[in-house]
């Protein structure tokens, strides 16, 4: 977990070669459903062009086989989900009812004004249509809006672990790997 812009994505692929498990990058997923050109995929496009978060059950029903799939293979690295306490509450329902349970939750600490000179540099290097100025001032709100209040959560079930994640991409891996296995060997 961590606002737009700390990482999620870059980390997300780092941990899941190295634990030689799936990448499940919800954001991936939207946009590939939003580039198949359906009308579902319009909405999703219109909604992320916003900057504001898809709808939970949406998002339920798209990550859901792929969790399934790879649960059966060895386990998954989830990216940018939960982002609302809702996704979070229902990703615990349905973990328990398949004995599946998250081993740890990394949290991405990055600062406002990093974030934003990261997105920026993004937006030009990339063109994603999310990364225009107004759109990542709406993103970082609705992160401390919706998502932020989560670390609270998955504080209180003892899984959170928090990295400092301004550095090198490899250096912020080397931590989150380190929290990992010293937070499995607990
Ligand atoms: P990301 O690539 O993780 O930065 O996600 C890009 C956009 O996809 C977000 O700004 C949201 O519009 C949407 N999105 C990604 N993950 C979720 C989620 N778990 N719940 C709702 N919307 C999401």
């Amino acid at each position: 977990m961590g606002p737009p812009g700390s990482g999620k994505g870059t980390q997300g692929s780092l941990l899941a070669e190295r634990y030689g498990i799936a990448h499940i990058a919800v954001g991936d997923l939207l946009r590939r459903e939003a580039y198949a050109g359906t009308e579902l995929g319009r909405q999703i496009a219109e909604t992320m062009r916003r900057g504001e978060l898809v709808g939970d059950d949406l998002i339920g029903e798209l990550i859901t086989p792929a969790v399934t799939k790879a649960a059966e293979n060895g386990g998954f690295v989830l990216d940018g989900f939960p982002r609302t306490l809702t996704q979070a509450v229902a990703a615990r329902q349905a973990a328990d009812l398949s004995n599946v349970d998250a081993d740890v939750v990394v949290w991405l600490d990055v600062s406002p004004q990093e974030l934003i000179a990261r997105l920026s540099g993004r937006s030009a290097e990339q063109g994603r249509s999310d990364d225009t100025a107004e759109t990542i001032s709406r993103r970082l709100q609705v992160y401390e809006e919706a998502t932020r209040p989560l670390l609270d959560y998955y504080s209180g079930r003892g899984l959170l672990v928090t990295i400092a994640a301004e550095k090198d991409a490899e250096l912020v891996h080397a931590d989150v790997v380190a929290a990992i296995e010293s937070k499995l060997a607990s």
